[in-house]
């Protein structure tokens, strides 16, 4: 499989430490509230990308932290641990809003088809782990304390900005504008392992340790459980891209200076999901949450289909208008499937070539929307309806939309199959089009259009979106 690598940044073949082993490490939630369908669709790609590795044979380990402490209200350290600012907003203690909110946060998973983790921990479960690091890290000259906090001196690192697809700049400016300077740092992108003093004293949980009653900082966390149950030698680290600086960069800091040798070989990065008015976050415009988009009616497997339309490294934007289409495109693929017939035997040498299609278009950096048009090309395929069901069965185990449920769930009345052979098809594709002009992707919108153009589609542009007529 080629991926595309942040820490080369370049595609290149996903190779193991163990031949045919994953160990596969995701950041989880910080659980003070509801995780907003931004966040959700990291996890959804690298629920894609997990279950791509099993279908190709891998044996895949992967571990999640859940965040219950630590996690500052800036990523560098600042302000106030944003458990403790969950529970004040709703007069609970801080293990209640941790247990309420992992609980929902896998309630969302579950919803979107996204498998649970083999290991999950929470990071107030490890503090042994992160004095052990820490210690060394102390010993070995690669952290300070200072003013009551333990600190990672980022000096002693060869290389730093290990991501700097970004200009070094830019994100050094960014560090400046956002964070108050911490006098206790000796440069400026050192950060906390180890906190025993900050403004905030009603800090909750506090453990005792050799440098005094305090908490641990939020990348340490990530760290310690990584290595606790995947080893010293990770082959996959997943997580959103805004994760990449700070948290990432400090992680791999920590990790191969308590090692003594790389660490993670290969760094998968989920790009952001924008609104109209910029990155979706909590604090900014409607707050997209799974159960708000049970409310308005939609299955979120629809929100996951919609997230596998697009590329796992381009932006997406959200609207409703695409959620409708993704919606459209979902029931007519599933009225569709469910009109094949049940009788028949599958044969399995006749699948072949489709297998092997689909599996290129996985192993090709996962592109989740060929991946997606591979069932239109088997439903329209010269192949029996056992082959065509059995065939959207197995890539299903990939896509994770439950189709074939999904089919046998319509009553009979719903198992008409839509009116034109193609339409459902041609739907997506007109889906994938809009998503691609809304992401300024024109060349991919063109390669859309020609395609349909080809097939004798002609699609017409209008201001209540586009609709399409045999040229
Ligand atoms: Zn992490």
């Amino acid at each position: 499989m080629k991926l595309y690598n942040s820490l080369s940044h370049e595609k290149e073949e996903f190779k193991t430490y163990e031949p045919g082993k994953v160990s596969m490490y995701t950041c989880g939630p910080t659980v003070y509230h509801f995780a907003h369908i931004g966040n959700l669709r990291s996890y959804i790609m690298e629920d894609v990308l997990e279950k791509a590795l099993r279908w190709e044979g891998y044996e895949v380990k992967r571990v999640m932290n859940i965040t219950d402490v630590g996690h500052l209200s800036s990523d560098a350290d600042t302000g106030e641990d944003k458990m403790l600012k969950g529970a004040r907003r709703e007069h609970k203690t801080v293990l209640e809003i941790a247990q309420f909110y992992t609980d929902a946060f896998f309630d969302d998973c579950k919803k979107l088809n996204i498998k649970y983790p083999d290991v999950v921990q929470p990071a107030t479960g490890m503090i042994d782990s992160y004095i052990k690091v820490i210690t060394k890290l102390m010993d070995t000259g690669y952290a300070y304390f200072a003013g009551g906090n333990v600190y990672f001196d980022t000096s002693k690192l060869k290389k730093y900005y290990v991501f700097n697809d970004h200009d070094v700049e830019a994100l050094e400016v960014g560090v400046r504008d956002s964070v108050e300077e911490d006098p206790n740092k000796r440069n400026k992108n050192d950060f906390v392992l180890w906190f025993t003093k900050s403004k905030f004293e009603d800090q909750a949980l506090k453990w005792d340790s050799p440098w005094g009653v305090g908490y641990p900082g939020w990348h340490i966390e990530c760290s310690c459980i990584s290595m606790k149950f995947l080893g010293e030698h990770l082959d996959l680290h997943c997580g959103g891209i805004d994760n990449a600086f700070p948290h990432h960069t400090n992680e791999i800091a920590q990790s191969e200076s308590y090692l003594g040798h790389p660490w993670c070989s290969h760094w998968f990065h989920v790009h952001h999901l924008n609104t109209a008015s910029g990155k979706m976050s909590k604090s900014k415009g409607e707050f997209l949450t799974v159960s708000l988009l049970e409310e308005k009616g939609y299955d979120p497997l629809v929100y996951r289909l919609f997230c596998l339309q697009s590329h796992y490294r381009k932006a997406l934007t959200f609207s409703w208008e695409n959620l409708d289409n993704a919606a459209a495109a979902y029931d007519k693929l599933v009225r569709r499937i469910a009109a094949l017939s049940r009788e028949g035997t599958a044969d399995a040498a006749a699948q072949g070539p489709w297998r092997t299609q689909f599996r290129e278009v996985l192993d090709n950096d996962l592109n989740t929307s060929l991946a997606v048009t591979a069932l239109y090309d088997v439903l329209k395929a010269d192949l029996s309806d056992a082959d065509k069901r059995a065939l959207i069965g197995d890539f299903d185990r990939v896509l994770g939309l439950e189709l074939l449920e999904h089919a046998a769930a319509l009553s009979e009345g719903e198992k008409a199959a839509p009116a034109g052979e193609d339409a459902g098809e041609i739907e997506n594709l007109i889906a994938q089009r809009a998503q691609a002009k809304k992401d300024k992707n024109w060349a991919e919108a063109d390669r859309i259009r020609d395609a349909l153009k080809a097939r004798g589609i002609e699609l017409i542009d209008t201001k209540e979106g586009t609709t399409w007529k045999k040229a």
